[in-house]
């Protein structure tokens, strides 16, 4: 059967490089007679394929020593709640910059545990920017700053890392992460739900500085306690096992191609192909600031919400799927993660052009 182009925000395609690998290894892995699926976490083999893992991506996003690298559950959502319960550990202050649903909800769940305040939003702008902050409008005894990185549904991103001065720095990095090279060591913690860029769904990658833990809440939930799962090496109970697997095959895949850094310049090239023809026309819209855009989430529109429904569904007949925005937003939005193909991207637009042209704008 021939493989459609996926334009889903999450889960999301994934690479069929190795997704053959899974499947030649599906029924015995390497020799042991049943798949990765059924074996022991404890035993020696998935030992080394977690091990594995977490070598390949320090290895992909040169992490440093002094971080930990976390493989839980419970999707980026359960962050919310674990990044305030383990970090709000002098003055109980946290401060938010809300660029978008997910920034809202990880604030509305931190509120749940301190003193927590809104240091910038682009709300009033519908979220079609990156608000602007320095730190003055950050409380200077906060415990972190948290900043969604990348916004899937808005289709904008940080144009850079933020200065927080010796305020430690978290970020929900879900919908960008591995995208391109970014230097760790200016955050205090990273995040990701696995399911955008690096995995299926079931799997949260969390990146750590060592001396922001041991300091948890003493109400914290053991499952959400970053010390105890990382004196655990990740195994305190069931880890994600089959996920983990799937997510070293995909670090060990991009380190292959040559690293973050060529997966960057190929993400780039996907982009610029989209962003250029949205700005060579008028049919269709992108509503996000220029410099705020993300490299990962493209948002646009017709400026009709009836042809805004019919270029989804003729779409998905052209074998262009889930090219439909956001509930909440509306219009459309292309996601092109690392597993997207450049050819992806220029059906996608050949597609446009051509509903640009049998859809005239009355008026
Ligand atoms: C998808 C997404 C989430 C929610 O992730 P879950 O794993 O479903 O909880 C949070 N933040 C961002 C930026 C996302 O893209």
């Amino acid at each position: 059967m021939e493989r459609i182009y996926n334009f889903s925000a999450g889960p999301s395609m994934l690479p069929v490089p190795f997704l053959e690998e899974a499947a030649a290894d599906l029924l015995n892995y390497k020799g042991c007679g049943m798949s990765v699926m059924e074996m022991s976490h404890r035993s020696p083999v998935y030992e080394e394929i977690i091990q594995d893992a977490e070598a390949a991506l320090r290895k992909l996003m040169d992490i440093p020593d002094n971080y930990k690298v976390l493989f839980l559950q419970g999707g980026a959502s359960t962050q919310f709640a674990a990044v305030p319960l383990n970090l709000l550990s002098k003055s109980g202050k946290a401060d938010y910059i809300v660029s978008g649903q997910f920034s809202k909800k990880a604030y509305d769940e931190a509120t749940r545990y301190g003193d927590i305040n809104i240091a910038a939003s682009s709300a009033s702008s519908n979220f079609s920017m990156i608000p602007e902050f320095t730190m003055k409008d950050i409380r200077p005894d906060a415990d972190y700053v948290h900043i969604c990185f990348n916004n899937t549904i808005y289709g904008t991103k940080f144009p850079e890392i933020p200065d927080t001065g010796s305020i430690p720095l978290v970020a929900d990095m879900s919908s960008c992460i591995i995208s391109e090279p970014v230097d760790v060591s200016r955050f205090g913690l990273i995040y990701a739900g696995a399911q955008k860029n690096m995995a299926p769904a079931g799997l949260t990658i969390v990146i750590v500085r060592e001396d922001l833990l041991g300091k948890a809440r003493p109400e914290t939930p053991t499952m959400l306690n970053y010390t105890i799962m990382a004196e655990n090496g990740s195994m305190y109970n069931t880890p994600p096992c089959y996920c983990i697997y799937i997510a070293k095959l995909v670090y060990e895949w991009i380190l292959s191609i040559g690293g973050l850094g060529e997966m960057k310049r190929r993400n780039e090239r996907k982009a610029a192909l989209l962003y250029d023809y949205l700005d060579s026309q008028s049919y269709y819209t992108a509503p996000v600031v220029a410099s705020s855009r993300s490299m990962m989430n493209v948002t646009f529109v017709t400026g009709d919400k009836e042809l805004d429904k019919k270029f989804a569904s003729e779409a998905t007949k052209a074998g262009l799927a889930n090219l439909k925005g956001h509930r909440s937003v509306g219009g459309m939005r292309a996601s092109i993660y690392n597993a997207m193909p450049y050819e992806g991207v220029e059906t996608l637009v050949a597609f446009m052009k051509k509903f640009a042209e049998e859809n005239p704008k009355e008026n």
